[in-house]
């Protein structure tokens, strides 16, 4: 599929019919929702609720991050279903759906604890995501396309097909698919289109609190954050002669600094800002594995380094995977040497 061919006449009728012959919906999305995943779900379940009167239920393999709560407060609570708290009820939802709709992601893998059930079912299924290389067969219907910011400006330009004007969208709705194109292009950052700032544009003229989302996802955190972001910059930071940047957040430091889950967001970025550094990367102890995060500026791939070496993936820029202990690594303590070399390697 082609940019020009994510969009068309036949494609936005034939998910209008699907959509018209469903009254149960799931609208799925991917293991550690990020702003743009919660912000996809949140708009589209309430479209699909408020503007169509469809019985939608959001699923998520785990639950947001606190950080991320001004968002996913926005999906009614007996609506949201967290497989890892109650995986019965959520494959239920994903069983009794009459059409599925996936966000934000491009192999059904992402949805982890789901994937089976999304396999299984055999109702009609819908991508809609904004990653290289969907898996399409796995979906009846799929809008894919990367010349955007984020999922929900994707979602966006869909729903103009359908409504027309920013101002017909339920109020939750607008607001939350700013949510997603905020945090995903960093607050413009980055990945930023004409029709990113034309979305944004309609969407404040339809009165989304701008101001307030940005408060929300960036000056909200907890204090002890911007004292761990000070421990890892002046203690953790590894920076490579190659220009690349790294660093652990282990268990022990998680636990000196009461760690939350989500307040890390936006750590990986901070190398970046020194010229120097063109390749960043954040690693995050868990139980069995290091969680990675990787940031690269233009002329370095982010998402080769991940799919070499850290069995992940995502955009040109922004990547992400993991590194299994023992499979990857034999022991936790051999992570340092093998990120050196991995550097060492894909720099050279
Ligand atoms: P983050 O560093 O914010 O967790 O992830 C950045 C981007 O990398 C995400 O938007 C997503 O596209 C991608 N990503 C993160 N983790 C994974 C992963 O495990 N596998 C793949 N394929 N992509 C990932
Ligand atoms: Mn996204």
């Amino acid at each position: 599929m082609t940019e020009a061919t994510c969009i068309t006449k036949e494609k936005i009728d034939a998910l209008e019919g699907i959509i018209r012959r469903a009254k149960k919906i799931a609208v799925l999305s991917h293991m550690n929702p990020d702003g743009d995943a919660v912000g996809s779900c949140a708009a589209v379940a309430s479209y699909l609720s408020e503007a169509c009167g469809k019985d939608v239920k959001v699923v998520l393999p785990n639950a947001p991050g606190e950080p991320l709560a001004f968002i996913t407060k926005r999906i009614p609570q007996d609506r949201l279903l967290i497989h890892a708290k109650s995986p019965e009820a959520a494959e239920k939802a994903i069983e009794d759906a009459e059409a599925i709709l996936v966000l934000d992601l491009n192999r059904l893998e992402r949805v982890s604890s789901e994937e089976a059930a999304v396999r299984r079912a055999k109702a009609p299924k819908v991508l809609i995501d904004h990653h290289i290389g969907p898996e399409a067969e796995a979906f009846g219907l799929v809008f894919s396309k990367t010349d955007v910011s984020s999922a929900c400006e994707l979602i966006y330009q869909i729903l103009m097909e359908i409504v027309g004007d920013a101002r017909k969208l339920p109020p939750t709705c607008a607001y939350a698919l700013m949510c997603g194109m905020t945090t995903d292009s960093n607050n413009f950052a980055n990945s930023v289109f004409p029709t990113t700032l034309q979305m944004a544009s309609a969407l404040l003229e339809a009165g989304v609190d701008r101001d307030g989302i940005v408060e929300s996802a960036f000056n909200s955190y907890r204090t002890n954050r911007i004292r761990l972001l000070g421990h890892m910059l002046d203690q953790r930071l590894h920076v490579t002669p190659e220009g690349a940047a790294w660093m652990i957040l282990t268990k022990e430091i998680k636990e000196r600094f009461d760690y939350r889950d989500g307040e890390t967001e936006g750590f990986v970025n901070v190398p970046l800002t020194a010229k120097d550094i063109r390749l960043s990367i954040f690693l995050t102890e868990e139980d069995d594995r290091f969680r990675v995060s990787i940031r690269s500026k233009k002329g370095t791939s982010a998402r080769d380094l991940a799919g070499r070496f850290f069995n992940g993936g995502g955009h040109e820029n922004a990547s992400g995977g993991r590194l299994l202990v023992p499979d990857d690594l034999p022991e936790k303590g051999d992570v340092e040497a093998y990120v050196e070399n991995a550097l060492k390697e894909y720099l050279k």
